[in-house]
């Protein structure tokens, strides 16, 4: 953890003030952004810069998004913290120190504030305001807002950044309501401590979040069951502190770090390696994984042999060498076989990196149920009850997660031109230009929205890539005193094309997960669609550039 002394923001803050006190957000804006997450913070300073009359309305009564929500014990980074903060300022990097390799949600959440305090963000963003609605208006070239208290505003831009995994999902399961004990999702974890100790503990959900949750809880929990559906790949995250000489290094080769992320298919540190894993013995091949596996952070899944996540039997050769590891981790076999994953390949789902989560499961305190074997019936006011049992508890916490990409956007009434719903527009899957701009919906950008190489990406080097293009084009547009900005069908229908086109290729659009848009949990999200761009970071910012210097090819301005 730092040693940093809490910035003003985290302080306690009076309570909001009563809808009718409230002022209104008003306008006309310029420009207005949905969330004040890392994405939504650095385009109100972009705004900023641009002389525009900007305002961000945010749900919550803080910054940080993911990082302000997402409180749940054991929350931290799989990113390399040196490789995450933002890198466009100077200052920020130089007077920023984080404090371990993988930081701690307390740390990120600080360092939001940090930066918010840096820029003086907060004075313009409007805390406590759910966009429930926005509506463009053809005969005024605005776009009305509708927050969920009955405030309105207008704006002439609008921008959404509200967040990849920032829509939580419960299960669907009966009696939800009816249990007498603590329950919490992990999306929306209380500000108030949280005790585990001498309490029966459930935890639903093992994906990234889940497996985070369980190692934290069962290190303190009175009795722990695990309710698992589907078993995921982990791999171990190897934390560490950052001591002197590392800080100094860091900040010395910053601009080498952030060039190495720049060219790497994720924009993360870890370069994949160049050679095929079948084209290498298998002595070489099982001493390259188990380097990775000794390795901290993504290296395993990111900057392993370049095919493993493009063909099945490459992949089978790391799956393999997963099973085994899982094998060795869990001293009772048939626990052992109930972890290991049997419906995907490893890397082909999201890889939740681990701190000791298969050894909970040599703890006496610690009970595995499978899902596949006795499914939760309902949730009833003692506990959980399977199809074999009773399942008694204190406490359930939900790992449960997102309506993942696109379930911000479902949840905000989105009307275009002639009244066109996005939800309607995108029943059959996301259509849009860049990930950025969707035709029917003028003057409107989606940050780290659907088809964009942000969603599969070490995000902040992507949203630093979105902003910074979304700024360059609004700066385009007042410079030839343009007011509308619009895709073209055709510009949409290339690329929806290749977006589905450059998916194809990777195992991972095989497999149902929240990178294909599916949740069981939701009854529109069981058909596989491709959501996110999966051409890789250094294609996307390419494509992108190349669409600025051709002077916007594919939009159309008024
Ligand atoms: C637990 C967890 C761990 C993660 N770890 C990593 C990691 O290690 N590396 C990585 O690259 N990425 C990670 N991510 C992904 C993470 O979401 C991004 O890194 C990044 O924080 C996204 O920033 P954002 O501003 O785009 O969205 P968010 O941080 O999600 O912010 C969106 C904001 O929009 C607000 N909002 C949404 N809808 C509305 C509305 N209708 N009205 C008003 N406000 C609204 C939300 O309240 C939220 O504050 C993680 C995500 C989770 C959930």
């Amino acid at each position: 953890m730092s040693s940093r002394r809490a910035a003003p923001s985290e302080r306690p803050r009076a309570r909001p003030k009563p809808r009718g006190e409230r002022p209104r957000p008003g306008g006309p804006y310029d420009a207005l952004v949905i969330g004040a997450g890392l994405s939504g913070m650095y385009q109100l300073h972009r705004l900023r810069e641009l002389g525009l009359h900007a305002r961000v309305l945010e749900a919550g009564d803080g910054v940080g998004g993911t990082w302000y929500w997402n409180r749940y014990p054991g929350a931290r980074f799989d990113s390399e913290s040196w490789t995450y903060g933002y890198s466009f300022s100077d200052e920020i990097l130089r007077e920023w120190e984080w404090s371990e390799h993988f930081a701690a949600q307390p740390e990120t959440l600080r360092y939001c504030n940090f930066v918010a305090d840096r820029l003086d963000l907060r004075r313009d963003i409007e805390f406590d305001s759910r966009v429930a609605a926005v509506t463009y208006d053809e005969g005024a070239g605005e776009w009305e807002i509708e927050i969920d208290d009955g405030r309105r505003a207008r704006t002439r831009f609008l921008i959404t950044a509200i967040g990849p995994l920032s829509a939580p999902t419960m299960p669907t399961i009966p009696g939800v309501d009816s249990f007498l004990g603590e329950s919490y999702h992990t999306g929306t974890w209380p500000h108030h401590p949280v005790r585990f100790a001498g309490k029966r503990v459930a935890v639903i959900g093992t994906g990234a979040t889940g497996v985070q949750t369980i190692t934290e809880v069962a290190k303190t929990v009175g009795h722990l069951t695990v309710f698992q559906r589907t078993p995921n790949w982990c791999a171990p995250l190897h934390n560490s502190p950052i001591d002197a000489a590392t800080h100094a290094r860091i900040k010395a080769t910053y601009p080498e770090i952030f060039a190495i992320c720049r060219d790497s298919f994720g924009c993360f540190i870890h370069q994949a390696d160049p050679r095929n894993a079948l084209e290498v013995s298998a002595e070489t091949r099982e001493a390259f994984f188990e380097k990775l596996y000794r390795e901290p952070g993504f290296g395993i899944w990111m900057g392993n042999f370049r095919d493993i996540l493009i063909d099945r039997e490459a992949n089978a050769t790391i799956t393999e060498f997963m099973r085994r590891k899982i094998r060795a981790r869990v001293r009772d076999p048939k626990i052992a076989e109930r972890l290991i994953p049997t419906n995907h390949g490893f890397g082909t789902r999201r890889v939740p990196l681990e701190s000791g989560y298969y050894e909970v499961f040599n703890q006496d305190n610690v009970r595995l149920v499978d899902l596949r074997e006795t499914p939760i019936e309902r949730i009833t006011p003692g506990g959980v009850r399977t199809s074999d049992r009773e399942h008694a508890c204190d406490m359930i916490i939900y790992a449960t997660g997102f309506d993942a990409i696109t379930g911000a956007f479902d949840r905000i009434r989105i009307r275009g031109r002639g009244g066109l719903l996005l939800r309607d527009k995108w029943a059959n899957g996301p259509r849009t230009y860049l990930g950025l701009q969707i035709e029917g919906f003028p003057n409107l950008f989606t940050l780290v929205g659907p088809h964009n190489a942000a969603t599969f990406c070490n995000i902040p080097r992507c949203i630093e890539q979105n902003v910074d293009w979304v700024t360059a084009l609004l700066r385009h547009m007042l410079d030839k005193g343009h007011a509308r900005v619009e895709a073209t069908p055709e510009a949409e229908r290339a690329w929806t094309e290749h977006v589905h086109e450059s998916g194809r290729r990777m195992l991972f659009t095989q497999v149902d997960s929240w990178m294909t848009g599916i949740n069981s949990n939701l009854p529109g999200k069981q058909k596989r669609s491709f959501i996110v761009y999966a051409g890789g970071a250094p294609k996307y910012r390419q494509r992108c550039d190349e669409v600025a210097a051709g002077g916007y090819t594919g939009f159309t301005f008024h």
